[in-house]
């Protein structure tokens, strides 16, 4: 699909759930794709990004924050503390704070620093072993042990189960986000970015439908 297409979508599901144009932000997930494709929707114009591994951004998006400007990257995999520093020096959004030792380092280095992105905290709504994330039973305290920490918690993160109907998990991050007072909802890929929107998605984390199937290979 073209970013047009995309964007057409998006705002389609976003007047059918009653809500604004322009009230979801499409985060085009650039992970593992050839450069040249990620160029092409550069050179579009469009310019927020997402990345799930803090090294393959950084292998990459140096040298595009220095030939287009307003890059606007969000870190969207995993973080290990050791990296933490790297991910606060080259992201402007963090989504994946997902442990009370990652709150802990991204507060100490948010101290040194003076500053720290705005960040996402991940729930693991399908409560899966294998997957990152907040129990959903741990969430409010650990919201409350985060801004304690006077961390810049600006919305929730999910990656519902693969096999499960996405909506229902969509629904259960926006209940939690509500209830702890947080405005953003970080849910939504290529399959089902209309379900999330229409479930009050603020960003969708959109890879594939963009720039085509990823090659591992
Ligand atoms: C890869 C990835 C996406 C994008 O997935 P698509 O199915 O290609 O849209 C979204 N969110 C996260 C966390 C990802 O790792």
């Amino acid at each position: 699909m073209s970013l047009g297409e995309i964007r057409g979508k998006i705002a389609t599901a976003e007047n059918a759930s009653g809500r604004p144009d322009g009230s979801v932000k499409l985060i085009a997930v650039s992970k593992v794709q050839p450069l040249e494709r990620v160029e092409a929707v550069l050179e579009e114009g469009h310019r927020v990004f997402g990345e799930n591994r803090v090294q393959e951004a950084q292998g990459k998006w140096p040298g595009f924050k220095e030939r287009f400007d307003g890059v606007d990257l969000h870190l969207i995999g995993p973080l290990q503390t050791n990296k933490a520093r790297a991910a606060l020096d080259l992201f402007d959004v963090i989504h994946s704070l997902d442990r009370p030792k990652l709150a802990s380092a991204l507060a100490r280095l948010a101290q040194e620093l003076g500053k720290c992105p705005p960040l996402f905290i991940q729930v693991n709504t399908g409560e899966e072993p294998q997957k990152a994330g907040v129990l959903p039973a741990d969430l409010d305290g650990f919201v409350a042990e985060s801004r304690g920490m006077d961390l810049p918690i600006r919305g929730l993160m999910c990656i519902p189960p693969v096999e499960e109907e996405p909506t229902l998990h969509f629904a259960l991050l926006a209940k939690m986000a509500a209830r702890n007072g947080l405005e953003g909802l970080s849910m939504g890929m290529s399959s089902d970015f209309e379900r999330a929107i229409a479930q009050g998605a603020t960003h969708v984390r959109i890879g594939s439908a963009i720039f085509g199937a990823r090659d591992y290979s």
